[in-house]
């Protein structure tokens, strides 16, 4: 069975190279039937809090990132790990060191003046030593010879020397696992069959591979997926850049869209950009993950957005703009119908917050900047505003008629259409800005219209 795991380490909120790995790992999971498990990597006490717990939760649900199991903490698993050194060090796989830090250091300022790579020696190996009074640490007897080869489904055959890889500390001096050992005893006894991470991880996967296989344990295959970067290549920071997942979604983007984009920035499948969550899965193949890092791009980003808004059914933004609306106390439970707005406005827009600020004019009285009312509601503007309401009275209430009457005004009076259109757009909405103002003379209705002309 194919089973895969998001592994995040909660040492702060979850960022977008992290949704874009547990994407990928959910979505390996559903498209083979498989498993998807979280596991919260929480072993590191010192960094590890309750508060990035929730809010990588949260963010997971935001983007419907749904699991099997878990979320499983390591912190829950501690006697288990220790059982696990425990039976490496009784197999000879693991043994106690002694050395102190001052003896490390010697060895290695030694190592690097005959400019040798510095590593463990393996005294404590070796001598058997014990000494009293000291608690030793724990390493894993990595095998001197030889080489530890994956084929990574992304970057292909790797290829490492067990020379390269140091005696690893399995345990700290106060008993304490350390991470590689939690990560092989977790996918280990999760039965993941495939772990897929961020690249940042390959220098790990050899030590892995090695500490499994000295458990006797089946290997699993690994995808690492590659870094996202700065549209300038940099890396990003959680200063200067938008790297949660929930900044996001305070900037008014849709999850599918996030997801869609943070798939497509790295995954190909032909030239399509814009695809939904399940069609996604169905392409979704690690023959067509890139492995060379990928740049961010927000302007991209707000695209794929506009066209999941314009895609998506106008009942469901509706709940989202009405959630949107009640938070800065506009209603717009009665009255003209949000579904309608919605489907007028919605082209026009690429992200939630605009889309929200578009909806509002219909619902609340509008305010003008003095610039445009000096602009636009000139006193030859306001007179002919006020001869289109007299006119207005009139008009049976329908598109068509709407559309007719502006017309014959326009063409009775002798005046262009933006005479007409710019002032009435200020007026009934409070901005120049607007879609065709005929359907917005239809939502909001005879009585607003003139309200608000002569307001
Ligand atoms: N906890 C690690 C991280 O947050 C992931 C480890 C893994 O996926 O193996 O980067």
């Amino acid at each position: 069975m194919t089973i895969t795991r998001f592994a995040p380490s909660p040492t702060g909120f979850l960022h977008i190279g992290g949704a874009r790995t547990a994407l990928f790992s959910w979505a390996y999971a559903r498209k083979y039937k498989g498993r998807f498990i979280l596991r919260i990597e929480d072993s590191d006490i010192e960094r590890s809090t309750e508060d990035s717990v929730s809010s990588i939760l949260d963010a997971m649900h935001w983007l419907g990132l749904d699991y099997d199991e878990g979320p499983f903490f390591q912190t829950m698993r501690m006697e288990r790990y220790k059982s696990t050194i425990q039976k490496l060090v009784d197999n000879g796989r693991a043994y106690h060191c002694y050395c102190s830090k001052e003896e490390l250091d010697q060895m290695r300022e030694e190592q690097k003046s005959k400019g040798l790579k510095p590593r463990y020696d393996r005294r404590c190996l070796h001598s058997g030593i014990k000494k009293d009074g000291v608690t030793p640490v724990v390493r894993f007897n990595n095998p001197e010879s030889g080489s530890v080869v994956w084929e990574d489904l992304v970057k292909g055959r790797i290829e490492i020397s067990n020379a390269e890889l140091d005696d690893l500390i399995l345990a700290r001096s106060d008993g304490t696992p350390t991470y590689n050992l939690c990560v092989v005893v977790d996918d280990l006894d999760m039965r993941v069959s495939h772990v897929i991470r961020g690249d940042d991880h390959v220098n790990n996967t050899p030590r892995q591979i090695n500490i499994l296989k000295a458990l006797e344990a089946e290997v699993p295959l690994y995808a690492h997926v590659p870094m996202i970067l700065r549209d300038d290549g940099h890396k990003m920071s959680k200063r200067t850049d938008a790297v949660s997942v929930m900044q996001y979604k305070e900037m008014g983007i849709l999850p599918e869209a996030l997801l869609n984009y943070l798939a497509r920035l790295c995954f190909g499948h032909g030239d399509a950009e814009i695809f939904s969550l399940k069609q996604f899965i169905e392409w979704f193949d690690f023959k067509n993950v890139s492995s060379s890092p990928a740049r961010f791009d927000m302007k991209k980003l707000l695209w794929v957005n506009s066209q999941h808004i314009k895609q998506s059914a106008n009942s469901e933004l509706g709940l989202i703009v009405k959630a949107n609306l009640d938070a800065r106390g506009i209603r717009s439970d009665d009255g003209i119908d949000l579904v309608q707005v919605i489907d007028l406005v919605k082209s026009r827009v690429d992200n939630l917050n605009s889309l929200t600020y578009e909806c509002s004019y219909f619902y609340q009285r509008v305010n003008i900047s003095k610039e445009d009312k000096d602009k636009h509601l000139t006193a030859e503007a306001c007179n002919i505003l006020d001869t289109f309401a007299v006119g207005v009275a009139d008009v049976q209430w329908s598109i068509d008629a709407i559309k007719q009457y502006i017309k014959d005004f326009c063409a009775t009076n002798g005046l262009k259409m933006p005479q007409i259109g710019m002032p009435l757009r200020l007026k009934l909405c409070g901005t120049t800005q607007t879609p065709s103002f005929d359907m917005i003379l239809y939502l909001l209705g005879k009585d607003e219209v003139l309200k608000r002309i002569r307001g």
